[in-house]
């Protein structure tokens, strides 16, 4: 029988679980909310909950978790979190499950989980250089050269979200400003929606908002890329301009490192990732004349179902150790 190893993709909203077989398959999986609201001992014993129902269902090789924040990959640890996982700094989930389990358990940044999946499964199977963008709530990289995931001497390696492109530019999360995430990401798409809110009273972008109920009232960037698909004016706006500087990082991409492609995958791509591939194709292509000719190398994600848990499972599947 193939090796089979349990995958834990940890996010803000949803927690995914499942079993994946060394050839891709995805056996079993559940999703859950995670509770980030009740506290981080909380989200801790979701995740027992998840790991007590995979591992009663035959014979796994080890746990691999995908999660977000910086991670040290060699004690497991969280060194830095995220601002959707507030609480998950030192947090230590290797060294949890490791003595619950005896399983050999894999912690990473779940971004660095997506490359590896794209690596085995995806792209990875013909490619060996080229580099993971994944547009979520914000925007995360992983690099992978010559078959390996390059992560750096200090584990910052691929934080492409936080590369400066614009001097004195909107501020990011991290603290610097310019950052490529404060203007490719959902939480950017949101905030610009918001502030232009007065000058595009009518846009459809506000007119989902406002069947909504008081709790749900959030501006999604998935809804915005709806609406850019029925071409209305605020959100195509928003659309074209995040995709020139996606372009403008993707030109950098290519100029320091010459991937064969730079993939993009993530929440928002699932939404409208044909349209997003065009218009960054389109971008790319005026940026310069390096970037028009691999304006095609520019791709989506084979990876299409169960990203994370296949990622993460592949923390495992990938290591010698288990
Ligand atoms: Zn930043």
């Amino acid at each position: 029988m193939e090796r089979r190893a349990l995958g834990i993709d940890i996010g803000g909203t949803k927690i995914a679980a499942g079993i994946v077989s060394e050839s891709g398959m995805v056996v079993r999986a559940t999703r859950v909310s995670t509770r980030v609201d009740k506290g981080r001992d909380a989200v801790i014993s979701q995740i027992r909950g998840l790991v007590e129902k995979f591992s009663s269902r035959g014979p796994l090789v080890g746990i691999g978790i995908g999660t977000g924040g910086r991670v040290d990959v060699g004690t497991g640890e969280v060194v830095s979190a995220t601002p959707l996982l507030p609480s998950w700094k030192g947090v230590n989930l290797k060294r949890m499950l490791e003595r619950e389990t005896s399983l050999p358990v894999f912690v990473d940044n779940d971004v660095n989980a997506a490359a590896l999946a794209e690596r085995r499964f995806g792209w990875g199977r013909e490619r060996r250089n080229f580099v993971l963008l994944s547009i979520g709530t914000g925007l995360g990289g992983g690099i992978v050269i010559n078959g390996e995931l390059v992560r750096g001497k200090h584990g910052y390696g691929g934080e492409i979200g936080h590369l400066i492109i614009v001097a004195e530019g909107r501020r990011c999360n991290c603290g610097k400003r310019g950052c490529l995430e404060a203007y490719v990401s959902g939480r950017a798409l949101e905030q610009q929606a918001r502030r232009r809110r007065s000058r595009y009273p009518r846009s459809a972008i506000f007119r989902f908002q406002q069947r909504q109920t008081v709790r749900t009232r959030v501006i999604s960037a998935r809804h915005i890329l709806r609406c850019a698909r029925n071409r209305d004016p605020l959100a195509w706006r928003l659309i074209v301009e995040m995709t020139r500087y996606l372009a403008i990082g993707i030109d950098g991409i290519f100029t320091m490192l010459d991937p064969e492609c730079v993939v993009l995958t993530g929440g928002i791509t699932e939404g409208g990732g044909q349209l997003l591939l065009r218009l960054v194709r389109d971008s790319l292509s005026e940026t310069s004349e390096y970037g028009a000719r691999r304006a095609r190398d520019v791709v989506l994600s084979r990876i299409r179902r169960f990203a994370g848990i296949r990622g993460s499972a592949c923390l495992v599947l990938g290591n010698a150790e288990a």
